[in-house]
């Protein structure tokens, strides 16, 4: 997907419509500055926005992709090419999401460790202090542990191991399963039958 191509192809089909930046951005309740990243190639609309711009400039979301007026003889390549290139893109963004989930927890483990370090030694003189740092220590591991499990509930899919079956659990479900890093012990919604899930993209 050419952000570049779609930002000018957005800016040429706003002014072919005799609007400006601003009233474009008022028509669609979004701020200037979004519209002048999208012009910019810097990133797409929002999905929930799509729509409404197409039917704006009266395009089609595959030419809205494409960057260009696609024509019929050409209309299914493009499509193709368009699908490609967003699954591409959800894939890319999931693994830096399950990158992001490690360093969440290693950063709340560490934070953690180095709280209940600091604390042992003054444990016996100073006991409401030391305490305190254990339970903010405790604290800021579990909501680093909640950010990454809920980044792990929704990057990508569990695969059944029975049936192949490819879902996205529940956060409780997440929650509770026994894991062995990305791997879930998991029920699977469709063959009903529990396994131990990968992680896949
Ligand atoms: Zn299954």
């Amino acid at each position: 997907m050419d952000l570049k191509k779609i930002g000018k192809f957005i800016a040429e089909n706003r002014k072919k419509v005799g609007l400006s930046q601003e009233s474009l951005a008022e028509k669609l309740d979004v701020s200037n500055r979004s519209v002048s990243k999208w012009e910019r190639g810097i990133c797409l609309p929002e999905t929930a926005k799509m729509p409404e711009l197409c039917r704006l400039f009266d395009i089609t979301i595959n030419d809205l992709f494409s960057g260009e007026i696609v024509d019929m003889k050409n209309n299914d390549k493009k499509l193709n090419e368009n699908l490609l290139a967003l699954a591409k893109e959800k894939e890319q963004k999931d693994k830096q999401l399950l990158t992001l989930e490690w360093v969440l927890g290693f950063l709340g483990l560490a934070a953690f460790l180095a709280m209940v370090f600091m604390c042992i030694p003054i444990a016996d003189s100073n006991t409401p202090p030391a305490v305190a740092m254990f339970i903010v220590g405790f604290i800021i591991f579990m909501i680093a542990a909640f950010f990454a499990l809920k980044i792990e509930q929704i990057a990508g899919y569990y695969q059944c191991a029975k049936c192949g079956h490819k879902h996205v659990p529940t956060f409780g479900a997440v929650f509770v399963a026994m894991h062995f890093g990305h791997t879930r012990h998991l029920r699977c919604p469709k063959c009903g039958k529990k396994s131990w899930q990968k992680k896949v993209l």
